[in-house]
């Protein structure tokens, strides 16, 4: 079995992803901020849309759902938390649900925080999670439905995943993470080697999604909060990591 994926910028600055397996030739597309974009990159590849997969309610992740599902028939999955306020579901999953695309075993977890119905998709054959504004790579998404408890649940759990495993997320917002990420860890030097190299790519038109965990356990300040370093670094030396990624997350809606 090979697993292809394939990240498709959208609108602005979203990403959708494809996972296509080659034996099934079954193929996934996560989040649809647009269809457009996500027609063409399938025409371009030949390939047939089997399954679409919802992280979470916002409109800029949903939009094109309706529009691919009517000119491809692909199913809809996304979470049971939030069929109120998704697309028709074909099917309803919850954390620790698992399901296949082809060949593949997609597990969720479900990640509240930015929103309370958020989910995940870990695909461990393929190495990969699909984490949308959730983990995000340098940052992770602002917390406008759930608590800052819940979200420092959602990265720990995304956190234990293998550190080898691919980032999957929303947004390319990198650069300016990094730009705040260094208020928090000036003398990081993998945060500051790192921060150089999403310069260098985007100066190049390149997109910064995915990344690996591995990086995001060594640069990420959301990731962090539970390291005594970190902690010392914004004044809270001994406080419990909920409450130091509380208070960093409120240093980033203010940055
Ligand atoms: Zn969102
Ligand atoms: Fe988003």
């Amino acid at each position: 079995m090979t697993l292809e994926i394939v990240t498709v910028p959208c609108l602005s600055d979203n990403y959708a992803f494809l996972l296509h397996d080659s034996t099934t030739h079954a193929t996934a597309v996560v989040d649809v901020p647009d269809e457009t974009a996500v027609e063409a990159e399938l025409e371009r590849r030949g390939w047939d849309l089997t399954d679409i997969l919802i992280t979470h309610h916002h409109a800029d992740h949903i939009d094109g759902v309706e529009a691919l599902r009517a000119t491809t028939g692909a199913r809809v999955t996304g979470a049971a938390a939030d069929s109120h306020r998704l697309p028709r579901l074909d099917r309803a999953v919850r954390d620790g649900d698992d399901f296949a695309i082809g060949s593949a075993e997609v597990r969720v977890i479900e990640v509240p925080g930015h929103t309370v119905g958020h989910v995940a998709f870990h695909v461990p054959q393929a190495g990969a999670v699909f984490t949308a504004d959730s983990l995000m790579a340098l940052g992770c998404g602002r917390l406008f439905e759930g608590t800052a408890a819940q979200m420092w649940g959602s990265l720990s759990k995304l956190a234990a995943l293998p550190p080898a495993t691919l980032v999957c997320s929303g947004h390319e917002y990198t650069q300016s993470n990094g730009r705040f990420a260094l208020t928090i860890e000036p003398e990081n030097a993998d945060l500051l080697a790192r921060v150089g190299r999403v310069a260098e790519a985007r100066a190049q038109g390149r997109p910064t999604v995915p990344s690996t965990l591995a990086e995001e356990l060594a640069t990420n300040p959301f990731l962090r909060a539970g390291l005594p370093g970190v902690k010392a670094q914004v004044g809270m030396a001994g406080a419990p990591d909920a409450e130091v990624f509380a208070e960093i997350r409120r240093r980033k809606d203010r940055f």
